[in-house]
């Protein structure tokens, strides 16, 4: 017996400007054209969906022109000098990184290569590609690739932890040396502003309904509607379980990240097991008239606040203690409360999420501080900085929970929350949202 062959119902592609998927709780919600400094918020969640951006186009292609300009101002020009008697060192950008890879930690140079410099170079490069054939309506081969790459990669450009690692460096070498600033400082400050108000204010949904004018893909007005996190297309289950990946922009579209609680719990493992290590070792080595000095993470923190440098004690024991400890409670707790399938505190559950995904990456300032130090403090007798073991593991530990908030999906938050409660089911179709405006009218 032969089974006949059922064809399969055409997907039917269309704009929706009017309708919008949360990426955060997957609830499909009516939009409205928004004027400046008005703010779409998500009903079910308070996600900030979209904001009213004026004319975008014309400030972000200015800020992304002068960013490339700041870009190679800042790198090269020095960032500061330090001054011992009458020895100097000079430091820039990527001097970190030079220090680094003389002493063959090239796990270390390539991270802080690639966050402080390879991928704010691309970014600039990404916003001219887009922008600049947008304004003259010229598709480029490409676009759609470059757009995608640039909203995966945002957390991951960290220009603006490391100015804090600059701003750290200085204040505690002014302790001890002369620090004469130069001008790569200012025109990388500047940089690090204008790239991000530049990203901040580009219309990103305007670009994609540019580079492919559907936004909603379905074969039926009946089905459950998923959003792509990248491009936020709404694509019908029955194309999602078909294709598994966005018809506009080529991104794997789950109904839910696959196995998240457990690639989750992993990491977050991984990172409880290198803390140990991160916070025991020395995070560096400085040496002095034959005398070597180990500082681990607290001791470096008591150091500076010894030395009433308070505020950046602050800074540095926030960052490199407070927030990597806070992350992965937080994390352990929503991995937790989903497997215990805990109905209340959504909210607040959401609202760890969202914390746990911005401070993540602040921790790195430790990071930067000591391959400035090391690239800086070498006066051979007089005073020299080396990183100490624990550097390793602590930069693991920050990259390791970043990825652990990245694969939580905080979509099953939500889910536990539909069981109980059908009126907060948040998967709605295209029907039932057509009815919702109708009876709003
Ligand atoms: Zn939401
Ligand atoms: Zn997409």
């Amino acid at each position: 017996m032969t089974a006949a062959k059922v064809p399969a119902t055409p997907v039917i592609a269309e704009h929706r400007d009017d309708w919008l998927v949360c990426p955060d709780c997957g609830a499909l919600q009516a939009t409205e054209p928004l004027q400046q400094a008005q703010q779409l918020v998500c009903t079910n969640c308070d996600r900030v969906l979209n904001f009213g951006r004026g004319p975008w186009l014309d400030t972000t292609t200015a800020l992304a022109v002068a960013a490339l300009i700041l870009f190679i101002g800042a790198n090269a020009f020095t960032f500061f000098t330090l001054q011992l008697g009458s020895v100097t060192q000079p430091a820039t950008i990527l001097s970190g990184v030079g220090a680094l890879m003389d002493r063959e930690q090239w796990i270390l140079a390539a991270l802080v290569l690639v966050t402080i410099f390879l991928l704010p170079m691309l970014e600039v490069a990404a916003l001219l590609y887009l922008l600049l054939p947008y304004r003259f309506n010229r598709r480029l081969p490409g676009q759609i690739f470059v757009l995608r790459w640039l909203e995966r990669v945002q957390h991951w450009i960290m220009q603006d932890v490391f100015l804090l690692g600059v701003l750290v460096t200085t204040v505690k070498l002014g302790d001890s040396a002369t620090v004469h600033l130069g001008p790569g400082m200012p025109l990388f400050f500047l940089l690090v502003g204008l790239l991000q108000a530049g990203y901040w204010v580009m219309d990103k949904q305007n670009l994609w309904n540019w580079l492919h004018a559907s936004n909603c893909f379905s074969r039926d007005p009946n089905e459950n509607l998923y959003d792509c996190d990248i491009c936020k297309a709404m694509v019908g289950e029955s194309i999602v379980m078909e294709r598994g990946h966005c018809p506009r922009c080529n991104t794997r579209i789950h109904t839910r990240i696959p196995d998240s609680l457990q690639k989750t719990s992993a990491l977050i493992l991984a990172s409880i097991v290198l803390y140990i290590p991160a916070n025991l070792y020395p995070i560096m080595h400085y040496d002095e008239l034959a005398t070597s000095y180990n500082s681990t993470i607290w001791s470096g923190v008591v150091d500076l606040a010894a030395n009433d440098l308070w505020l950046i004690a602050i800074v540095v024991f926030v960052a490199s203690m407070v927030v990597p400890i806070l992350k992965l409670m937080m994390l352990i707790f929503l991995v937790w409360s989903i497997q215990a399938r805990m109905t209340g505190a959504t909210r607040l559950r959401f609202w760890m999420y969202r914390t746990t995904k911005f401070i993540g990456r602040w921790s790195m300032v430790d990071v930067y501080v000591v391959t400035l130090l090391t690239a800086v403090v070498q006066f051979g007798l007089i005073g020299q900085v080396e990183p100490g073991a624990a550097l390793l593991p602590f930069a693991a530990v920050v990259v390791l929970t970043m990825l652990a908030a990245e694969n939580f999906d905080p979509r099953l938050i939500w889910d536990n929350a539909a069981e109980n409660d059908p009126a907060e089911a948040r998967v709605r179709t295209l029907a039932q949202l057509n009815t919702v405006n109708l009876t709003r009218e």
